[in-house]
């Protein structure tokens, strides 16, 4: 561990590839012979550009787009995602198939609600507190898109598989997965990503659109409300989150060159997953809270036998120099966030922990 730096397990912002930090520290005052840094430079400039196409190219070369397939870096956050994709794609008699397998999914659902949009809610895990992702899913024939959320960041599921939609476009909240595995992409029209779980800094938001959505987009939206706008300025209608951006490029260019790509990715991301659940399933003092097949690899929910001890578990924890493990406000327990950049290393150090605190606190 370097000096002064925890273990993070926060759920977003998150922690970022220390090789990634250290360098945007390096470069900071003076970025490619600039005489700026990269938040003093024009977004116009050549020095921009580079940055930009860099990070666009390495996103398609990771995740195997053709050229049907856009990267745009917008600002709104996933949540404006959830607004702006019934707004561009529902047109009167259009309706859509929402799965709700959450909090992020509910609020999808809420925003397609408020624009008064046809959508239709196919299944949904709140009977059993989303612990789960529905199986055997019956979509629509006709729907426009079916939404779904990949990874449930504050329940702690993810699926495992996307379902077969029968060829209707599944658009994909991607928020705290993207890039954690390789993606069959035929199935996606839209996938969108706010940065701060898995990508870099908050502020920016992945937004990986197909040509064919964009050619079915309603044409009376406010300018910056339209992906057209977007798609067709290379993210730069007006100034895009510069810093955000360059960030990205930064940590899509350590999957490429230090992890190795995707399939690597998902290999480190099962193995660092493996070691905590699997600690936890040896004994009985921690518990997992999602049903085993819909365990997410980069939110780890679990709970302890009593609320008293999780408080003194995250307490003790933080003392030890491990970050970020309380659960989301919304549903308390204990929450370990893996993410990407979430070392080995970090794993062992909570497996220890973990270990030990139980030994101390079990009846
Ligand atoms: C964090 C999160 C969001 C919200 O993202 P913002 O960028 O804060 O709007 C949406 N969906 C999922 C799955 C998330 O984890």
């Amino acid at each position: 561990m370097v000096e002064h730096r925890i273990y993070n397990f926060n759920a977003g912002p998150a922690v970022l590839p220390l090789q990634v930090l250290e360098e945007i520290q390096a470069n900071f005052l003076n970025f490619d012979h600039s005489g700026m840094s990269i938040t003093e430079i024009s977004h116009r400039s050549s020095y921009f550009d580079k940055v930009i196409n860099d990070a666009v190219e390495r996103a398609k070369r990771l995740l195997k787009l053709d050229e049907r397939y856009h990267v745009l870096f917008l600002q709104g956050g996933a949540s404006l995602q959830f607004a702006m994709v019934p707004m561009n794609f529902l047109k009167e008699k259009d309706s859509a198939d929402y799965v709700n397998t959450g909090t992020w999914a509910t609020k999808a659902i809420k925003e397609a609600k408020i624009l008064k949009k046809n959508h239709k809610v196919v299944a949904s895990s709140e009977d059993k507190d989303f612990s789960y992702i529905p199986k055997d899913i019956r979509f629509s024939n006709d729907a426009k898109y079916v939404h779904l959320t990949s990874n449930n960041t504050i329940k702690g599921t993810q699926y495992s598989k996307f379902p077969d939609t029968k060829g209707i476009p599944i658009v994909c909240d991607m928020s705290s997965d993207i890039f954690s595995r390789p993606l069959a992409m035929e199935k996606f029209g839209l996938i969108y990503a706010g940065a701060q779980k898995n990508l870099g800094p908050s502020g920016t938001c992945m937004v990986i659109i197909r040509q064919d959505m964009l050619d079915t987009e309603n044409e009376d939206l406010p300018t910056m409300l339209k992906y057209s706008t977007h798609a067709s300025k290379n993210s730069m209608y007006n100034t895009p989150p510069c810093f955000g951006i360059y960030t990205i490029d930064l940590v899509l260019k350590w999957i490429e060159m230090e992890i190795g790509g995707l399939e690597k990715m998902e290999e480190q991301n099962i193995k660092k997953a493996d070691v905590l659940y699997d600690f936890m399933d040896s004994g009985n003092f921690y518990r997992p809270t999602a049903e085993k097949y819909s365990r997410s690899l980069m939110n780890v929910t679990f709970r302890l036998p009593t609320e008293d001890l999780e408080k003194q578990f995250i307490s003790q924890a933080a003392e030890k120099g491990l970050g970020g493990l309380k659960g989301h406000r919304s549903v308390g327990g204990c929450r370990a966030s893996i993410y990407n950049a979430a070392s080995m290393e970090s794993i062992n150090a909570l497996v220890q922990f973990m270990d030990l605190f139980e030994k101390e606190n079990k009846k």
